[in-house]
């Protein structure tokens, strides 16, 4: 006779459904039960992307893939092995989604409506009998003396002989884990953007530069990428990225610092000196005002000549070699205090969760207790934004749910 093998996931979010669908398609047969204490499950697969849900990225070599996770990537590398986002689009594709790839390897449904992505995994779980309980919070774990599991939920009590722990970043489930005798690290925000209040980008919110290179003073801590000026200081993929890597540090600093960002990013300022002299001389009588030498939107351009001191009616050959010089210096080491953060709206992620040296990646079952698994945020794995944070709830999921 088949042995009962009851598994019960907490939180019904992207982990916990992959996780429930992978064990279903697996252990068929089997009782498994979402319970979640929401009225409703997946929704930050709604909201997600902008309410377009950007399931996973185009990047499906493991070694390429595990440079987005500031932290996790190491422990993924062998689990993206096993499941990544190949994997990730085939799932999809086979219950019928249609996916399509931005240029820049986002991975969208292609209908734009995450509603699609959620109505998929719903209608896979009902396929797969899987019970999806709602407004059912757990507020206690425990491990009974025959090595199963009691789950008390809203009141109930439910028995399983394996439990999968999904429920993302939620401070009251880290301490019935730590209650467990699980580490927690320290819970703080990933993936932020800076406040910063300076002439040089008041008023000229919306302005995008497509490359930068931005740097935090007094740390190692450098990104590149495009840089958006917003009407309360800097976003975009170089801010988004430094703050990821920096999650920690810059959390010590209280997020007050200073960042230094070169607007023409590989290039020094000696070079940059050269640059403009170049300029200079093949543009002597025309109003350096009046156009942008580099890849720079001609507002922001405008903005760090006033800064510089260059008034408006400066013609090239009236640049002085020490405005030239303070010029240089603007577009190659242009310094910003920044004074706090504010949430990146399309995707946020907590940096801490259970201590990942106490998971075994094979199978995502606690190294100290056995029938108890983690998938997902819950755990301290974070990624930049693209798509990576999903698929680390995919992998982690399909991978518990597959090795109970
Ligand atoms: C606005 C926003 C947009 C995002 N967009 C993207 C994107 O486009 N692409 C991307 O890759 N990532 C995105 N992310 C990140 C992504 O949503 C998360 O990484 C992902 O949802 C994590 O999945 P999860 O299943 O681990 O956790 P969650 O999705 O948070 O699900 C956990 C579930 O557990 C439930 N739960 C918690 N505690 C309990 C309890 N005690 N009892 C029962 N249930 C409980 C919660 O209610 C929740 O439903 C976005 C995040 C945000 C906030």
């Amino acid at each position: 006779m088949k042995k009962e093998n009851n598994i019960i996931i907490i939180g019904g979010g992207a982990a916990g459904f992959f996780a429930a669908i992978a064990s279903a398609e697996k252990n068929l047969g089997n009782n498994i039960i979402i319970l979640e204490k929401g009225d409703g499950v997946l929704s930050k697969v709604k909201i997600s992307g902008g309410g377009r849900c950007n399931v996973t990225n185009s990047c499906t070599d493991p070694r390429e893939l595990v440079k987005y996770y500031p932290r996790g990537g190491k422990e993924l590398l062998s689990p993206f092995y096993k499941f990544n986002p190949g994997d990730t689009i085939e799932w999809f594709e086979r219950q019928g989604v249609k996916l399509k790839t931005e240029p820049d390897g986002r991975i969208f449904s292609a209908s734009n409506d995450s509603q699609t992505i959620v109505d998929c995994l719903v209608d896979s779980a009902i396929s797969n009998n899987i019970k999806v309980l709602t407004q059912s919070r757990v507020t206690n774990i425990q491990k009974t003396s025959s090595g199963n599991w009691n789950i008390t939920s809203s009141g109930k009590e439910f028995q399983a002989t394996s439990v999968i722990i999904c429920s993302g970043s939620s401070n009251s489930i880290w301490k019935i884990i730590n209650n467990l005798g699980h580490k927690i690290e320290f819970p703080i925000p990933s993936l932020f953007t800076f406040n910063i209040k300076d002439n040089r980008i008041e008023g000229i919110s919306g302005i995008s530069v497509p490359d930068s290179e931005v740097r935090i003073e007094g740390t190692k801590l450098k990104s590149t990428g495009p840089l958006l000026i917003t009407h309360w200081g800097m976003s975009g993929p170089a801010i988004l990225k430094i703050s990821a890597w920096g999650a920690r540090e810059l959390y010590a600093r209280d997020y007050k610092f200073r960042i230094l960002i070169n607007w023409l990013p590989g290039t020094s300022t000696e070079s940059v000196k050269e640059q403009i002299n170049q300029v200079k001389i093949n543009n002597i009588s025309s109003n350096i005002y009046s156009f942008s030498p580099f890849a720079l939107p001609i507002r922001l351009w405008q903005r760090l000549l006033e800064h510089t001191g260059i008034n408006k009616d400066v013609k090239w050959n009236n640049l002085s070699g020490s405005l030239l010089n303070n010029l240089a210096m603007q577009l190659a080491e242009s310094s910003f205090n920044v004074n706090g953060k504010s949430t990146f709206k399309e995707e946020f992620v907590t940096c801490g969760g259970v201590c990942l040296n106490e998971i075994d990646f094979k199978s995502m079952e606690s190294k100290l207790h056995k029938g108890l698994f983690f998938a997902g945020e819950v755990l301290n794995i974070d990624a930049l934004t693209g798509g990576f944070n999903f698929q680390a709830a995919w992998t982690t999921g399909w991978i518990a749910g597959n090795m109970i």
